[in-house]
Order: C-alpha cells, then sequence, then structure tokens
C-alpha cells in the first residue's frame, strides 16, 4: 500500500473527464469533497435527501472559476424504494452515460445507547441508512461504473467500524459492515478495472461529530478540508490497481 496517501497532493485537473457521485454531499465532509473535486475538474453529482441544501453546495461550486456545473440527485435513502433506485441510476445514464467514481459518504449516527437498551426500529434505521441503502445504491450504479476504463468506488468507514466500541451498537456495526461490503466488492472485481475501498476519515469538525461528541474541543479537531488527500488519492488515477483496502484519512 502507498503510504504517502494521507499528504498526497493531487494535479490540477486531476478529475478531467471524471463523473464521480458523491452521496451526503450537502454537508460535512461530502459537501467538502464535492467542492474540492470540482475544483480538480470532476463533473460532480451531489447526492443528498435535502433540496435547498444540495443547492447551496452547487452555487458553490458554480461560483468556482472553471468549475464544472454540478448536478443533483435527491434520494432520501432511509425511505427509497426500488424504482426510485432505478429512476436515479437511469438519469445518471441518460445524462452521463456511465460513472468514474462513486463514494459513500451519507451516513446518520442514531442515538448512544448500550445494546440492553437499543430500541430496534432505530437500530433497523441505521443499518438500513448506513448499509443496505449503501449496497442498494452500489448495486444499481455497477453498470454505469462498469462502462468507466477506471471506476473507483470509496466507502466510508470509522474507527468504531473496526473495533467496536460502548454505545455505539448499530452506527458501529454498519461500519464493520461496509467495511465487508468494500472487500467484497474488491474481490468480485479484482480482474476488472473497477476498484473499492474504504475510508475512515477520523475525528473531523462536522455536525455529526459534534453530536457524538458534544464535550468535544472543535477547534482541536481537523475540519473536512484538513482531510482530503486520501478521498483524492483513490479517487484519481493515481491509485490506479489499488483495491480491496482501508484506509485511515488522518
Ligand atoms: P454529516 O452528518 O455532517 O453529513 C452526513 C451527510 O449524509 C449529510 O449530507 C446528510 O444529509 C446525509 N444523509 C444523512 N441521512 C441521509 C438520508 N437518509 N438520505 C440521504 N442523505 C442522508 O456527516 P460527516 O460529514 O461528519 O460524516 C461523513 C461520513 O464520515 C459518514 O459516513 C460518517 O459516518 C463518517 N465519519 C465521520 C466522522 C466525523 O468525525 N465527522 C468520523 C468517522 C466517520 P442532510 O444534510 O440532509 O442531513
Amino acid at each position: 500500500m502507498n503510504t504517502d496517501y494521507k499528504s498526497y497532493i493531487a494535479p490540477p485537473n486531476l478529475f478531467a473527464g471524471r463523473i464521480i457521485l458523491i452521496t451526503g454531499a450537502s454537508d460535512g465532509i461530502g459537501r467538502a469533497l464535492a467542492l474540492r473535486a470540482a475544483e480538480l475538474g470532476g463533473q460532480i453529482i451531489l447526492h443528498g435527501r435535502d433540496v435547498k441544501k444540495l443547492e447551496k453546495v452547487y452555487d458553490e461550486i458554480f461560483a468556482v472559476d472553471g468549475a464544472k456545473r454540478p448536478s443533483i440527485a435527491v434520494l432520501d435513502l432511509e425511505s427509497a424504494n426500488a424504482d426510485n433506485y432505478t429512476t436515479l441510476a437511469s438519469s445518471i445514464a441518460d445524462e452521463f452515460g456511465q460513472l468514474d467514481g462513486l463514494v459513500h459518504n451519507a451516513s446518520i449516527l442514531g442515538e448512544l445507547f448500550s445494546i440492553e437498551q437499543y430500541d430496534a426500529v432505530l437500530w433497523q434505521k441505521v443499518m438500513h441508512v448506513n448499509f443496505t441503502a449503501v449496497f442498494a445504491l452500489t448495486q444499481v450504479l455497477l453498470p454505469l461504473l462498469k462502462k468507466s476504463e477506471d471506476a473507483s468506488v470509496v466507502f466510508t468507514s470509522s474507527g468504531v467500524g473496526r473495533v467496536g466500541r460502548a454505545f455505539w451498537g448499530p452506527y458501529s456495526a454498519s461500519k464493520f459492515a461496509t467495511e465487508s461490503l468494500s472487500q467484497v466488492l474488491a474481490a468480485e472485481h479484482r480482474s476488472s478495472a473497477l476498484r473499492s475501498n474504504c475510508v475512515n476519515p477520523g475525528a473531523t469538525r462536522t455536525e455529526k461529530s459534534l453530536a457524538a461528541f458534544p464535550g468535544e474541543d472543535r477547534e482541536a479537531l481537523k475540519t473536512p478540508e484538513d482531510i482530503l488527500a486520501t478521498y483524492m488519492y483513490l479517487l484519481g488515477g493515481d491509485s490506479k490497481g489499488v483495491t480491496g483496502e482501508s484506509y485511515d484519512a488522518q
């Protein structure tokens, strides 16, 4: 594994000609990722569930000199049905014909409770948004990814996706499952142009981290903009052939 990935310096136009879908692009790490990838020449598809928030990110990208006008894909991962997934894939197929990058970034935390006390309905919701929806979206987008000469799928894990932590039940379980999904996808496509890897962003200053650690010294945390090098490395051609790996962005 290339160990310089955390300090990877993306060349300008790294993503020229590349179509990249980022889930949860309305806020936090996903928003920062979308902006940076657009600055580097990518054609970005901004996924989220809140049109107003997505339009704000759209405007931010639109204001970047030379950036391609992004697309917006609205899909609530909690309630989406099979038709909604198919419609999303069809509209990308109609507009772009293929997909070169897919970053599964959207997720929810749920609540911090012990296994003994965890509400089963909330457990299922967290597993659904963070894991089952990620599988469903990957599956429906695979035909478009396979049309790319160099497709990169990036899944988002967490420290608690590698070592379980008390009270983080379904969030932790969903991230373990995500690590597995990334590895299975990589193994199934070893001899193809499609690669699949996992990134643990590490503690980062976003709304989610504020909810998880209300007492945290926020100023001590890295910002989303600080941790993007690993994502850029994995999404661009410099990581061609790298697959089935798990990375720490910090
Ligand atoms: P945020 O909570 O800031 O952003 C999450 C994004 O996911 C938002 O765009 C949100 O949309 C979207 N989202 C949530 N639920 C749904 C849904 N049902 N349908 C569609 N979109 C949805 O998270 P972060 O930026 O902090 O985290 C990004 C990723 O990094 C996550 O996978 C997280 O687990 C992981 N991570 C983060 C860490 C951190 O310290 N921040 C640490 C380790 C891992 P909306 O704006 O509408 O809410």
